[in-house]
């Protein structure tokens, strides 16, 4: 040994690029300002869902129930799915670090487009797994053809992000038949569906429908957005029994605490109301992406809770440009921004932003 032996993280974890994190909005008097960089949801807790948390506030010096016991039985009757099908986490990012642990050696190959959810490659990377980037097409659409053509023999999950986040296009499910029908049974299919219910468009994936039909599917859903629970980091996984099994193995054990256990079987119970709420979210989309369109702007189809802008190098001045309206939006340097659907007024600036910013 030298003298000046250390501890040594694995030499993978030095790879692992950070996570930028959507910024809360400067502060700036007189001036109400919007966070549109998270695609959080605008809208407040609903009453009843508070209440439940506040009673499990109250009992915050013991453990959580380590099964989600009544998540589980909740979200198994919601789904119309069997209990063994279901994987409860810490919101649908751990998930995906779940999914490469349990189904990864180090080196295996993780294919996904790009760009698309930035946690797909600090996952992939913390455990010691390839990743491989599929570019997307012009239009923000995954490639499909070639994300199955990126598949060798080592690669062991893909990744499919629908609707795309930060693009905003949503895949159909002609195109994911037609994509699963080419990956080998071997190869696990994640189809991340954290803006599902956001989702108007022809000829719909039918998640449940698709993971009946393969042994080899799981779909990841979130509470984070439509739910409107991102502080209380929950999400599930359905999937065939033995790849459930398989997640619920590698999670953290009390991971779901008890407030966000109980705040996401209230929100179950008023999920209508909740659904509601998209739909007045999914008509400011419309309106805002029909008004980009009208002031010249071709932006993709938004499916998500989002729009996608292509700046390149004029993204850091239109992100600049935001803050000055008192709107935060996520800029992907020499990219371009995604700016979140949220309070009327937010949109209104948005779009008066879209209006006289010169590309
Ligand atoms: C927001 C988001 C998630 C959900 O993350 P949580 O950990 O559940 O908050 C998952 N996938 C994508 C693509 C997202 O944009």
């Amino acid at each position: 040994m030298t003298g000046q032996s250390r501890p040594a993280p694995r030499p993978n974890i030095g790879l692992i690029p950070p996570y930028v994190a959507g910024r809360p909005p400067t502060v700036r008097p007189g001036m109400t300002s919007y966070k549109l960089s998270s695609n959080e949801n605008p809208y407040p807790p609903l009453p009843g869902v508070v209440e439940a948390v506040q009673e499990a506030v109250a009992q915050m010096n013991r453990y959580p129930d380590m099964g989600s016991a009544a998540l589980y039985a909740a979200l198994a009757e919601t789904c119309r799915v069997p209990v063994e099908d279901l994987s409860v986490a810490t919101g649908s990012v751990a998930l995906i670090y779940q999914l490469v642990q349990a189904f990864c050696e180090p080196g295996d190959e993780v294919v996904f487009a790009w760009r698309s959810f930035e946690a797909y490659p600090i996952a992939v990377t913390a455990a010691a797994a390839t990743a491989v980037r599929v570019p997307v097409l012009p239009d923000g659409r995954h490639d499909l053809p070639a994300m199955a053509a990126a598949i060798t023999d080592r690669t062991r999950v893909v990744l499919v992000c629908t609707p795309n986040n930060p693009t905003g296009p949503a895949v159909s499910q002609t195109e994911l038949d037609e994509f699963l029908a080419a990956v080998p049974p071997h190869v696990l299919v994640v189809v991340d569906e954290a803006y599902l219910e956001f989702v108007r468009m022809a000829d719909p994936v039918d998640g449940l429908a698709t993971y009946r039909r393969h042994q080899n599917v799981v779909l990841t859903r979130t509470f984070s957005k439509a739910y409107g629970l991102a502080g209380f980091r929950v999400g599930y996984a359905v999937a065939p029994a033995p790849l459930a099994a398989a997640l619920r193995a590698v999670s953290l054990p009390f991971g779901v605490s008890s407030v966000a256990q109980a705040a996401a079987i209230a929100s179950l119970e008023r999920r209508e109301e909740l659904l509601e709420r998209v739909d007045a979210l999914v008509a400011e989309r419309t309106r805002v992406a029909t008004g980009l369109r009208e002031r010249g702007w071709d932006v993709p189809q938004a499916q998500g809770n989002f729009v996608w802008f292509e700046l390149g190098e004029r993204t850091a001045d239109f992100a600049a440009a935001s803050e000055e309206l008192g709107i935060m939006v996520r800029p992907f340097a020499g990219e371009g921004a995604r700016v979140s659907i949220g309070e009327t007024e937010a949109n209104d600036r948005l779009l008066r932003l879209a209006e006289g910013f010169v590309r």
